[in-house]
């Protein structure tokens, strides 16, 4: 960087330039998609441990781009954060989640819990449980049957606007699952205090079983959840050996590759039993 006249003047590498492009490219293009609703959702089940019986579904966001193709969420989430565009995003999730389980409902399907992950910054918006749960009733949609999905990057720092609005969901009878624990902080301290009900252990927690230490970290958490009263699911399960040692040590839930991967909506309501 050359300093001139007070301005600084920075030299980047092409690649750079080329980074920054492709971003910039996306961050225009998250607008128009959200006026146009290029998003779409996919249900990946979660199972019982036990009796591999369907317990319910986790609402994961694509990006239909046209011209382009899909884009994962691992690309645009953070975009969509960067720019300032995840509130409205996140609310376009939120609908067309409801909008699915209201069509399922209508069509005679019995629905179980459907989780939707929610960023840490919209949780920035202080009528955001309002919101969930206004856009809930609107759609005819019990809370019970809605879950959110947080990590805990968005209760850091932010506590006093985070802690209020899961109480308030709780309240409500809608579940609060603290998502990729066992990556980050993990702040111990934060599982008490937070009102969650569901513990979801991260992929890396996972993949390494059978091996004795992972096995050793991921018995520890699962008797902190169970001491806690809450359903523990292991996320990322993609071998029958991963699933069975996930059972053994104490998680009640399993998702995954092995199980089942992301569905179509159709495919997800395919699943669900009939309303009695
Ligand atoms: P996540 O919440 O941890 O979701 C799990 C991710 O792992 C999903 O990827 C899922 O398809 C993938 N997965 C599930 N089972 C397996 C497995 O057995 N093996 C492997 N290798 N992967 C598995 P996806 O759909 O690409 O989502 C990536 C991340 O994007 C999510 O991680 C979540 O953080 C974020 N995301 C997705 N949808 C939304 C959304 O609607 N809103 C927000 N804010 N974030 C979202
Ligand atoms: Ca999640
Ligand atoms: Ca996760
Ligand atoms: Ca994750």
């Amino acid at each position: 960087a050359k300093q001139q006249a007070g301005t600084t003047v920075l030299a980047y590498a092409p690649e750079m330039i080329q980074r920054a492009r492709a971003r910039l490219d996306i961050e225009q293009a998250l607008g128009a998609a959200i006026a146009a609703e290029e998003f779409f959702l996919e249900y990946q089940p979660k199972f019982a441990a036990h009796s591999r019986q369907l317990a319910g579904f986790e609402a994961l966001v694509r990006w239909q781009r046209p011209g382009v193709g899909r884009v994962s969420p691992a690309d645009f989430i953070p975009a969509a954060e960067l720019t300032g565009q995840i509130g409205a995003l996140g609310e376009l999730v939120l609908r067309r989640a409801l909008r699915d389980m209201a069509a399922w409902q209508r069509e005679g399907a019995q629905l179980l819990p459907v989780a939707i992950n929610v960023s840490p910054l919209q949780f920035r918006d202080p009528q955001l449980a309002d919101v969930i749960l206004r856009e809930a009733a609107a759609h005819g949609i019990e809370p019970r049957f809605l879950d959110v999905e947080v990590t805990e990057t968005a209760a850091i720092g932010h506590l006093d606007q985070v802690l209020p609005q899961l109480a308030q969901l709780r309240a409500a009878q809608v579940g609060v699952s603290f998502d990729d624990f066992g990556t980050g902080q993990s702040s111990l301290t934060l599982l008490r205090r937070l009102p969650i009900s569901t513990l979801k252990l991260d992929r890396s927690m996972i993949d390494p079983l059978p091996e004795p230490k992972a096995g050793a970290v991921v018995r520890a958490a699962c008797v902190l959840g169970q001491s806690l009263a809450l359903q523990i699911v292991a996320e990322g399960v993609e071998t029958e050996v991963q699933a069975a040692e996930s059972e053994r040590l104490g998680c009640t839930h399993l998702q995954g590759f092995l199980l089942s991967r992301p569905l179509s909506a159709s495919a997800a309501q395919a699943l669900l039993p009939a309303a009695g």
